[in-house]
């Protein structure tokens, strides 16, 4: 790892922590299946959830998403920087215009949605140890867009039609 290449994954953002602060402790660390991108958080999740929305469904190939939220400052990119694709779903073009996409554009795997302000991490991509454990901070809140859904999931979560807090509760 050169110099010039650990200022390369600073370039992610200013939102962002830096791959050479020392005194970040990461806490979790993530890669996608082909081990270009890979990156770390500090912090547990503020939050989780899963979306059934068409959006997700279509853009996993996957009957829902599974999303847990950070603060951008709590995560750095430690590695694939010229790896990543953006894709902005709103307007359906490839470009890193937030909220976007962002995927791995060597192997395909969804690395996140970069929103505006928070950074919604998927934590299939977590290494949880061996056996994995994932810790509680990781298990959804609830789901959301239910009302789209492709199959029915008997959790005991709240289910919003849509948006939570601003949909019905089914
Ligand atoms: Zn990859
Ligand atoms: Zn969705």
């Amino acid at each position: 790892m050169g110099g010039s290449e650990q200022g390369d994954v600073g370039a992610f953002g200013p939102a962002y922590a830096s791959a050479g602060d020392t005194g970040f402790a990461a806490r979790y660390s993530a890669r996608c299946h082909c081990g270009a991108v890979r990156y770390e958080v500090r912090a547990d999740p503020v939050d989780a959830k899963i979306c059934h929305c068409r959006d997700c469904q279509v853009l996993h190939g996957a009957p829902m998403q599974w999303a847990a939220i950070f603060h951008k400052r709590d995560v750095r990119l430690t590695a694939g920087l010229d790896c990543l694709r953006f894709y902005a779903s709103g307007p359906g073009r490839a470009e890193r215009t937030l909220p976007c996409k962002v995927s791995c554009g060597r192997c395909g795997t969804p690395i996140a949605d970069e929103g505006r302000r928070m950074w919604l991490a998927f934590p299939a991509l977590f290494d949880f140890g061996r056996p994995r454990r994932i810790p509680a901070a990781f298990r959804p809140t609830c789901h959301i867009f239910y009302g789209l859904r492709a199959m029915d999931v008997d959790d005991g979560l709240p289910k919003w039609a849509g948006h939570r807090g601003r949909s019905t509760l089914l």
